[in-house]
């Protein structure tokens, strides 16, 4: 048996400013070859977990390409083709006799709005026939075209993701049973109008708890696979928002069935995906109210993990300005800070423009950096290895990294975008986040990952940013419509 084994992953803000060339991917993970198993074997991925069943399966494997750029602006087109192209010659070399992707869903190239959709309906034009299994994250915008050109997609079920591997050892395990002539895979597909806010998606909340355990329930009930997929709403596309995968053996009415019983429960719930926020002084002094750490200060709407620039400053200049005490902040996309910190030297005093030098023309702000004077307290190169849940295993390079001392705030510098969601954000640059009274984090529900279990408190801070979680904000012109909540009150 030969397996085609590829990763091709990026969750597209098409309101981010920030640019996805092949740089950024290289910035994460680009990888090509045979070089791929070494990078990717026992990590928390869905990558991994195909890898284990082609080992165990006997199976030869050909790995073209492992590709992941932390979220961003649409993919460049070039780097779309070569990644693309990576995998489709690939599959014309022939030989195969089923391909397991590892994709996220969200993808939207320019000119390309449905990123894997576009590459699974090419790579059925090459080989119509093909068994292809596919993987994708809770925050997939899934299309007809995804679910037409493949047999078997299965999603994550967890937000935070870590249940990647169970996703990819899931999905692996249908097709492997379907080549061997043991199960007949069936796929439904169906959307709900509901443009789901990220922020009320954390799967250890409700609405989205019980909607994921809904999804168990109908795999208990007898379907291969199902998912609930979230969406991810900060994609201006026709097909963001909530949908619906059910694989069963066979059994199309059971797929359709269970299908529709998840996107009526996600209908029925949509009150649950709105997020209702408060002033951004209002919510900071309710923190300084709090006499238990650590409280989570949650900068959600400079979320790098969706897409934000990571240097917005308003949630940080409030936080100084009401003096809060013993804040660690992770963490400030800033690489010319960085190099001024590293040229003044550990314990210099220093004076900087912080932050604020990308402009975000979707939302019609200009990059506004903060001036502070603080004293540079850590550098480092900015490589560390994931201890925690999610991603575990898997290096990280946030390129030279510090830390400044302003006031009462410990702000962690970095010069490449990384969403704080393990503690070596901080352990790495010698802050212990269990001895402060709040960490700042520009992240949204990932920190649960790794910082949830120290937390006292959280409270959302409603920052600036092209992450936010308020759609008037934003002007959707091409996403599908009626779609609930915009235009409700219209
Ligand atoms: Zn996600």
């Amino acid at each position: 048996m030969r397996l085609l084994i590829a990763m091709m992953k990026h969750e597209t803000n098409t309101f981010s400013p920030v640019p996805t060339d092949l740089a950024r991917f290289r910035d994460w993970a680009l990888i090509e070859g045979d070089a791929v198993p070494a990078v990717f074997a026992g990590t928390n991925h869905p990558l991994a977990a195909y890898l284990d069943l082609a080992r165990e399966a006997g199976a030869e494997i050909a790995t073209p390409i492992a590709a992941e750029a932390m979220p961003s602006g649409p993919v460049h087109a070039d780097a779309y083709e070569f990644l693309t192209g990576r995998i489709l010659d690939a599959l014309s070399g022939g030989g195969f006799d089923g391909v397991l992707l590892d994709l996220h869903g969200a993808m939207v190239a320019e000119g390309e709005p449905d990123g894997e959709g576009s590459l699974l309906a090419r790579m059925r034009a090459i080989a119509p026939d093909l068994p292809i299994a596919v993987t994708c994250d809770l925050h997939a915008n899934v299309s007809a075209r995804m679910v037409d050109n493949c047999t078997v997609l299965v999603g994550y079920k967890t937000y935070p993701h870590v249940d990647m591997y169970d996703a990819g050892a899931q999905a692996g395990r249908i097709l492997l049973r379907a080549l061997a002539g043991e199960a007949a895979p069936v796929m439904t597909w169906g959307q709900t109008p509901l443009l789901a806010q990220t922020l009320c998606m954390g799967t250890a909340d409700e609405p989205m708890g019980s909607l994921q355990e809904a999804t168990r329930e109908a795999e208990r009930a007898g379907a291969l696979a199902a998912t609930l997929f979230g969406g991810f709403p900060l994609a201006d596309i026709p097909d963001a928002g909530v949908s619906a995968v059910v694989v069963a053996d066979g059994d199309r009415a059971l797929a359709e069935h269970a299908r529709d019983r998840l996107l009526n429960a996600a209908w029925e719930a949509r009150e649950g995906f709105v997020y209702r926020g408060e002033p951004l002084a209002k919510a900071v002094a309710r923190a300084k109210e709090m006499t238990e750490g650590p409280v989570i200060l949650l900068d959600h709407a400079d979320n790098v993990g969706s897409g934000g620039t990571q240097d917005c400053m308003s949630v940080i200049a409030e936080v100084l300005k009401q003096g809060l005490e013993n804040v660690a902040v992770a963490a400030v996309w800033d690489p010319q800070a960085v190099a001024a910190m590293a040229e003044a030297g550990v314990g210099a005093e220093i004076t900087l423009d912080l932050g604020g030098k990308t402009d975000m023309p979707a939302i019609g702000l200009k990059g506004t950096p903060l001036r502070v004077a603080g004293r540079v307290r850590t550098l480092s190169d900015g490589r560390w290895i994931v201890r925690g849940p999610m991603y575990t295993g898997v290096e990280v390079d946030t390129g030279p990294s510090g830390v400044l001392e302003v006031g009462g705030m410990r702000v962690i510098v970095i010069s490449k975008h990384h969403e704080p969601w393990d503690m070596g954000i901080m352990t790495s640059l010698g802050i212990d986040p269990r001895h402060c009274r709040y960490l700042l984090l520009k992240s949204r529900i990932h920190y649960r990952a790794g910082f949830a279990p120290l937390a006292k408190a959280t409270i959302t801070c409603d920052g600036t940013g092209v992450t936010t979680s308020d759609n008037a904000l934003l002007d959707f012109k091409n996403v599908r419509r009626p779609i609930f909540p915009l235009g409700r009150n219209a």
